[in-house]
């Protein structure tokens, strides 16, 4: 698929910019200043120039307290201790307990979760001596992340997995000139790798297409649907759309639905009429965020290739699945060196094995909340 290489200058900017005229006081002894701007961290971490005067400071202080949540008060809840560190630009904070490190910095739409990036709906702002999350990016994609145990929605089983080879038959995917290969072949040779794995680990594999043919987006999760699939994972290989970044951009990158009342990731400001309206994909949000958060951890780990991050989008393949649903895009086949590797079948295999790894730490989270369930009711 293809990925926009376009900073997402505007993200932060809109309402949430309005905070920028109420400076936060002191937080547990650091001192910021105005929340802001311009960040020294990499360079495709969106990083508004300069805010817009407001003149309406209270309008965004009421917004950030209805539409947010205080990490600080959100993470004592939740048994993490926090730590402040200041730099000329920005408040950071990062949360501790055993297992989990959080690291926050102001005004970024982007945290680190035990150093995988995950991109967030909204952008972390500053505000009352704290760091404020939206309420929609803790309960879809922090708490599972952080606290699977406080998610509220019943704990899905995980018997049957849907693997969907992206592209097909006339739509070949992203292609690469120079090697003369297609997305849509390594989609479905991973594929029936990760399918091979999965069936050895035990679970019942089904896959969206078994040829080169082309399946309508919306007909992949109504096959999964048809199996009663208890996951969903949609296979993919990486495009840039800008060439001349091509032979400088690899890496892993997981994506997950963008939430109702969100906008995807790098494409609008702030949510559309279409972001208010209700898909069969919000229903298992927060399972699908835990999922794409144990796969990218492992493809990270397994590949050792760089972090393009958790990310979102309103993806058809996604939308319409009502099981937790991901899709992975485990390398860029625009980069020449990355293409070579994804060309071998030896790459493919540790790709496969890696998505199997990640798929088995999701199961082995749920086996861990089912058992917690089970002795709190005792
Ligand atoms: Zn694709």
């Amino acid at each position: 698929m293809k990925t926009a290489t376009l900073l997402p200058q505007t993200l932060a900017i809109g309402i949430f910019l309005l905070l920028a005229d109420a400076p936060p006081a002191s937080a547990q002894g650091v001192a910021p200043t105005r929340p802001a701007a311009a960040t020294n961290t990499t360079a495709t971490t969106p990083a508004p120039a300069t805010a817009p005067k407001s003149s309406k400071p209270a309008t965004a202080a009421k917004f950030i307290k209805s539409n947010s949540i205080d990490l600080v008060t959100y993470a004592k809840n939740l048994g993490f201790t926090a730590t402040w560190t200041k730099t000329p630009d920005t408040t950071q904070l990062t949360l501790k307990k055993p297992g989990m490190k959080l690291d926050f910095t102001s005004e970024h739409i982007d945290f680190y979760a035990n150093g995988q990036r995950i991109f967030a709906g909204a952008p972390i702002h500053a505000y009352q001596n704290s760091l404020w999350i939206s309420r929609i990016d803790a309960d879809n994609l922090l708490t599972p992340i952080a606290a699977p145990a406080a998610i509220k929605s019943p704990i899905p089983a995980l018997r049957v997995i849907a693997i969907d080879a992206g592209h097909g038959g006339k739509d070949k995917g992203t292609t690469n000139p120079r090697l003369k290969v297609d997305e849509k072949t390594f989609t479905l040779d991973t594929a029936n790798r990760l399918k091979t794995l999965l069936e050895q680990k035990g679970y019942k594999v089904i896959l969206t297409r078994l040829q080169d043919k082309q399946v309508d987006l919306g007909d992949r999760p109504d096959i999964a649907a048809k199996f009663k699939a208890d996951l969903l994972v949609s296979i993919h290989y990486n495009a840039i759309e800008n060439y001349s970044e091509a032979q400088t951009v690899t890496g892993v990158e997981v994506i997950r639905f963008t939430p109702r009342n969100q906008p995807p990731l790098f494409k609008r400001a702030n949510p559309g009429n279409e972001d208010r309206l209700p898909n069969p994909a919000d229903a298992n949000g927060n399972w699908s965020a835990l999922a794409a958060f144990q796969v990218h951890r492992a493809l990270l780990s397994n590949l050792k290739v760089s972090d393009r991050g958790l990310k979102h989008d309103k993806l058809a393949v996604l939308r319409l699945a009502t099981m937790p649903a991901i899709l992975v895009e485990p390398g860029f086949l625009t980069n020449d060196a990355e293409a070579k590797k994804i060309a071998t079948a030896a790459y493919r295999q540790e790709i496969a094995k890696a998505i199997a790894a990640g798929i088995q730490a999701y199961a082995d989270t749920l086996a861990l909340l089912r058992g917690q369930q089970q002795h709190s009711r005792q």
